[in-house]
């Protein structure tokens, strides 16, 4: 591992210790193999002066739900340091106590709450001090003679702390090691199981020995061979995907995303011939165990049965280790190893899913460097439990509030690039669905930049290309719960006698045929799909045509008539199948101030007037369609099958 220090970049903070912390903790942050994902704390300690001219020693610490990668200075919490050193000498303190009494000695009411290593922070005597999980280090402590190995790396300058549960007791556990010890005799402390601290008076000494001790293990590890790589993709099973996510969402009681990885690394994994065995001896580091659960699943041939035996050892090892009082988590697993094919990672975001990957990553490799040591040793299941139910982590989890309505769910939206569909694909990612966006406009594929948005370019009248858009989102995401069908184009008017055939062709294949060749496509993984409902736009010109628009209204009277069909027969399935029948909508690109102004002449009315031409005399935007075609989608229109719905201010020849 390289030092990333930069004497130019560090000038930039000059003498100011706060600012130097702020740049070493980011240089940390900034190398994965270090810390992951709100992993890890530093702090430095100062004189301040308050508003009354006093000065106070104070140690900024790093604030809980900071990322080291990107703290700012007011991502540290600056607390009074003779508070912090008395806390240390009680002999018992409660962790809630402790953040409480943390809280209380801070100098800013305002800053984030001190991490839960502060007091142990504030024991080392230096000024600056950096903690990480280092990939390394707990790898070669994670085998039955890690204690001898680390002793061996590092010899008699390397303090080395037993396993214990991080918070007071691990603070207290340090005060007592080291009271009598001389500190100048010390070059770091390696916290087995757990990860390893450094220190020094200045930022980039304390930076620099981490680099140098994490190094070391490394060095130590480059011994054993390499983690296994797969030479060849896995073979694809897109319904075995999407009956593996349809049995963990129903095992955690909420639609999640399924991240199939089948890179090379995942996949060699995947490929051990003892990985059932490897993947569920523990995790890599207590702190993980919020994320990914202390076992992954292992999948076979019956998925549902794999995650129900999942569930019950996960209930079993509840009752094994709970104290009265505790309520059992859901017993669904994060992540799964699916045997030959890679692995699979579960999430009500796509950045839940990728933060319980990056985790997956880091691990498969640490198990297999220390099987090479003489094999992977997790923490006794009893100290994964304390800190899977230890308060202060479920807190951390908390924080981030309810999820949206829609989270974890799987749309797939046509016509997605603009107007009603560009819309409705807004309105879906604003529920916390990720959406998979087909449109024939190229534009689609980078209309938005998010990792909930996948963008196909796809005519959906050539049936093999709308086959594979489907499966690109399956692919992506793991499943299909929401279809807003929405592609349709309205044709050039024409009495019957004047429409040419291929304009009658056209409209048929798009505004017709093409639904039913997608829906194809889409129904068995919709038979697979978390509460699936298909909502169809169709037309005002449905109940209420108007003459020289055949091509169009016909297609869509037929597009309608297919949707009761579906609703027939996919309700056994509890696919639901509703129609919505939007007027025009003026507010897209296709109505400019001019083709607005021209009709409205024609009926001899103000643009305004046309535009509010219904029973409401409201105008009807493409938002409010969206708005109306979700909340079909979702829960509020759970017993709602092959209805026709219309948004169009209310139509007199309709009502
Ligand atoms: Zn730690």
């Amino acid at each position: 591992m390289k030092s990333l220090w930069n004497d130019r970049e560090a000038s930039e903070h000059g003498d100011d210790p706060l600012g130097l912390r702020v740049y070493t903790s980011r240089l940390l942050g900034r190398e994965p193999d270090l810390v992951l994902h709100g992993g890890g704390n530093t702090s430095v300690k100062t004189t301040t002066t308050d508003l009354f001219g006093h000065a106070h020693r104070v140690i900024y610490v790093k604030g809980s739900g900071w990322d080291l990668e990107t703290i700012e200075a007011p991502g540290f919490a600056p607390v009074r340091l003779d508070v912090l050193l008395s806390m240390a000498a009680l002999e018992q303190l409660d962790d809630a106590d402790m953040v409480r009494a943390q809280r209380a000695a801070m100098l800013d009411p305002d800053a984030p709450s001190p991490s839960v290593e502060a007091i142990l922070h504030a024991l080392i005597p230096f000024e600056y001090v950096d903690h990480t999980h280092a990939d390394a280090v707990v790898s070669v402590t994670n085998t039955p003679t890690g204690e001898e190995a680390i002793r061996d790396i590092y010899g008699e300058r390397m303090w080395v702390v037993p396993y214990v549960m991080p918070g007071f007791a691990l603070a207290r556990t340090v005060y007592t090691m080291t009271r009598e010890r001389d500190w100048a005799e010390c070059d770091g402390i390696i916290l087995m199981n757990h990860g390893a601290f450094t220190f020094a008076d200045d930022a980039k000494s304390s930076y620099e020995k981490m680099i140098d001790l994490v190094s070391r293990a490394e060095a130590y590890l480059s011994r054993t061979h390499p983690a296994r790589i797969s030479p060849v993709p896995p073979p694809e099973d897109l319904e075995a995907l999407a009956a593996i996510r349809r049995s963990v969402g129903v095992a955690r009681g909420e639609a999640v995303l399924a991240r199939w990885d089948a890179d090379p690394a995942s996949v060699g994994f995947a490929e051990l011939e003892d990985v059932a065995e490897l993947a569920t001896r523990g995790p890599l580091t207590p702190d993980h165990v919020i994320r990914t659960k202390r076992t992954a699943l292992v999948v076979g041939d019956d998925p549902a049965a794999d995650v129900e035996a999942y569930v019950e050892s996960y209930r079993d090892y509840f009752q094994r280790n709970a104290t009265e009082g505790l309520t059992c988590l859901d017993p669904a697993p994060r992540w799964a190893v699916w045997p030959g094919r890679g692995t699979i990672c579960f999430g009500r975001s796509p950045k839940e899913a990728r933060i319980v990957a990056d985790i997956k990553d880091h691990t498969i490799r640490a198990i297999q460097h220390a099987e090479a040591l003489g094999g992977w040793t997790a923490l006794p299941e009893r100290d994964v439990f304390d800190v899977e139910y230890w308060v202060l982590e479920q807190a951390k989890l908390a924080r981030s509030g309810p999820p949206p309505q829609l989270a974890g769910k799987i749309a797939l939206v046509t016509g997605a690039a603009s107007g009603i569909g560009l819309a409705c694909a807004h309105e879906l990612l604003s529920l916390g669905a990720v959406v998979g966006a087909i449109d024939v406009d190229p534009e689609v594929v980078h209309l938005m930049d998010s990792d909930a948005w996948v963008g196909i370019e796809c005519d959906v009248a050539d049936d093999v290309a709308t086959a594979e858009a489907v499966k690109t989102v399956v692919r992506q995401y793991g499943g299909l719960d929401i279809i807003i069908d929405n592609v349709g184009f309205f044709p050039k008017s024409g009495t019957i006698e004047e429409i040419e055939p291929e304009a009658w062709d056209r409209s048929m294949a798009v505004n017709l045929t093409s639904h039913q060749r997608l829906w194809k496509e889409c129904i068995p993984f919709l038979r697979l799909g978390a509460e699936p409902a298909v909502v169809v736009i169709a037309s005002k010109n449905v109940p209420a045509p108007g003459p020289g628009a055949a091509a169009y209204s016909v297609a869509k009277a037929g597009l309608t008539q297919l949707a009761r069909v579906a609703a027939l027969e996919l309700g056994e399935a509890g696919i639901r199948v509703n129609v919505l029948h939007p007027d025009k909508v003026y507010d897209t690109a296709l109505w400019t101030s001019e083709v607005l102004e021209e009709r409205a002449a024609h009926y001899g009315v103000s643009v305004d007037e046309y535009k509010t031409r219904n029973v409401l005399r409201t105008e009807v935007s493409s938002r409010d369609v969206a708005a109306l075609a979700c909340a079909m989608a979702g829960p509020l229109f759970a017993k709602t099958t092959g209805a026709q719905i219309a948004v169009d201010g209310g139509d007199v020849r309709v009502i």
